[in-house]
């Protein structure tokens, strides 16, 4: 398998066959985002993922259940070159459960319902999609390149074609100046979008991003610990999807916890609660990442 560095998935997909279809993002334009900058944005050359799929299938087919499609918003490709890959994925590996990507609401509304259809008969199940936040200003800010209800709609549109969501929201997004706005708006976001999965992951600033830039210029300032776990506590307060799952155990967050929602979200707030006072303890500075 050819993988050009550096490759990213989410926590979830830790024992999944990455296969690498596209390189970089097609957006490559969100304030915070470092993960693809100076890597210029192509789809792969479909005889190069065919034989990443043969390879692999030679050597672990009866292994592989999850495949997580790379890199940052692959669901952007054209459907000729979505479909020799799901029939191959199915056709090398035939325990495969679940083949998941990560995509943006823009993506989602550039696919026809009939598209977003087909993909989902050939296997692709899960969509993971970051709308960061809910509060269009915010929204605007980081160069999301979508509203909340571009998202609304882009949800929308999954749900009818079947695909399941898992959304990514990011506290400390909007700054000490949007910090409850955003995190209210998030979890609006998050019932109006109604996904499977929901996580919150902690913003980093990142050197010579322009977020970085702002930050440098005193117009960004992210919230201290305290402010991003209030943050979390609006959030959790406002989300109110049918059935999702919630995590906050990416390593960026002070606090991993997680639980069913809306059933766990008094079990939820109170382990908030239990860190804002001090009695629960928080992921030591050094643990964290990105
Ligand atoms: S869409 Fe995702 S990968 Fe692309 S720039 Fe934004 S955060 Fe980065």
């Amino acid at each position: 398998m050819r993988y050009d560095e550096p490759l990213f998935r989410p926590p979830s997909e830790a024992d999944s066959f990455i296969l690498q279809a596209t390189l970089g993002c097609s957006w490559n334009a969100c304030t915070y985002c470092a993960m693809y900058r100076g890597k210029r944005y192509q789809v792969r050359p479909i005889e190069e993922a065919l034989a990443d799929i043969a390879e692999a299938g030679a050597r672990f087919a009866q292994d592989v259940r999850h495949v997580f499609v790379a890199d940052g918003d692959p669901l952007g490709m054209e459907l000729d070159h979505w479909e020799p890959i799901l029939r191959a994925l199915g056709a090398a590996f035939p325990r495969l459960r679940r083949v998941s990507t990560y995509a943006t609401a823009r993506n989602l509304l550039e696919k026809s319902p009939e598209e977003l259809r087909r993909l989902r008969e050939l296997g692709l199940a899960l969509l993971y999609i970051g709308p960061e936040s809910g509060d269009d200003l915010t929204l605007h800010r980081i160069a999301k390149g979508a509203n909340a209800g571009d998202h609304i709609e882009a949800a929308r549109k999954a749900r009818e074609a079947g695909l399941e969501q898992s959304l990514i929201f990011m506290l400390g997004a909007g700054g000490r100046e949007r910090s409850e706005e955003h995190a209210r708006a998030s979890g609006r976001l998050a019932t109006a979008m109604d996904p499977r999965f929901l996580s919150t992951l902690t913003l980093t600033v990142i050197p010579g991003t322009p977020m970085a830039r702002l930050g440098e210029q005193g117009r960004f300032e992210l919230p201290d610990v305290l402010g991003l776990l209030t943050e979390l506590r609006w959030f959790i307060e406002e989300a109110r999807p049918s059935a999702a799952i919630f995590r906050s155990n990416h390593a960026s967050n002070h606090l991993p916890i997680g639980g069913r929602l809306p059933r766990d979200r008094g079990a939820i707030l109170a382990a908030i609660d239990e860190a804002m006072g001090g009695r629960r303890p928080l992921r030591p500075e050094w643990a964290r990442g990105l």
